[in-house]
């Protein structure tokens, strides 16, 4: 192929994906899935036994969390906490801390059940409690889902909107939001916007992989974030505070969400602000085919 010498690089400015609010080029969505010792109890509940497993786990609601909560108000972003009900119900104070502080509290499962070991009425049933439970402690009915690992079953967006969701956080399909056939809302993610991947390590049970250098994490990230403004996308990034809690990676998360600032050109919403503009603006998506 014979390179053009007078074309800029693809796409040079390409139409953004989605037309953001206050003439914003992407959307950032922050996310904090509290999974605290669930982590462990939700792959064997005999690890309960396994007193430093256990006290990695809770580490983030302990610890991760305010030091989250304290950063997230100095910069004065607003976030979106997924938390399983278990924890809701084993840390009342964390969670009333996050209400309080007027972040999103999302529905995560109530153990960090993965939903494709369960049944459609065991997973009714789990998705109602940890509704209930999360309402019975912040009085208010969560409108937003993620489930456990990301990985929903066949009928999870049509139970999502028989319990009044707004929209699902699960899927990995796109790069901004759609609208599912039942009107839930879609928010995808992806496994690069996540600290799973960069920073889990236990020893025994093997989780994870040897810790990434913040540097190199601050580069994934941020490149992508550069990218995905250059094509007016949703940028949804992932984090678990037993993880991203630790000094540096907070530091690390200083860093990224001070540059994304100043570019002036980011949306930053919770997930339920960022349902509400795509449902009441379809006509602002704009898609990908093979005739664009
Ligand atoms: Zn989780």
């Amino acid at each position: 192929m014979i390179r053009n010498p007078d074309k800029p690089p693809f796409p040079f400015s390409p139409p953004p994906r989605f037309i953001w609010p206050n003439g914003k080029r992407c959307a950032v969505m922050l996310c904090f899935d509290v999974d605290g010792e669930t982590t462990a109890l939700s792959e064997d509940p005999e690890l309960a036994r396994r007193l430093t497993t256990m006290s990695q786990c809770e580490y983030g609601p302990r610890v991760g969390v305010p030091r989250i909560l304290g950063l997230l108000e100095h910069l004065g972003l607003p976030a979106t906490f997924f938390i399983p009900s278990y924890i809701i119900e084993h840390h009342p104070l964390m969670t009333r801390a996050i209400a309080a502080a007027g972040h999103e509290i999302g529905a995560h499962g109530h153990l960090h059940e993965k939903l494709h070991t369960l049944s459609p009425e065991e997973e009714e049933h789990i998705l109602q409690k940890s509704l209930s439970i999360i309402e019975s402690i912040t009085g208010k009915r969560p409108t937003g889902f993620r489930a456990p690992w990301f990985e929903i079953n066949p009928g999870t967006t049509e139970l999502l909107r028989k319990e009044g969701l707004s929209y699902n956080a699960s899927l990995m399909s796109d790069d901004v939001p759609f609208i599912h056939g039942n009107g839930v809302v879609e928010i995808p993610g992806n496994w690069m916007l996540e600290d799973w991947e960069q920073f889990a390590f236990n020893a025994d049970p093997a989780w994870g992989v040897i810790p990434e250098d913040c540097d190199k994490v601050y580069q994934l990230w941020w490149q992508e974030f550069i990218a995905m403004r250059d094509f007016g996308c949703c940028f949804v990034l992932t984090l678990h505070p037993w993880l991203s809690g630790r000094p540096s990676r907070v530091r690390l998360l200083e860093r990224l969400f001070n540059d994304i600032i100043s570019t002036g050109d980011a949306w930053f919403c919770r997930g339920e602000e960022l349902a509400a503009w795509v449902r009441a603006h379809p006509e602002h998506r704009r898609e990908i085919d093979f005739d664009a």
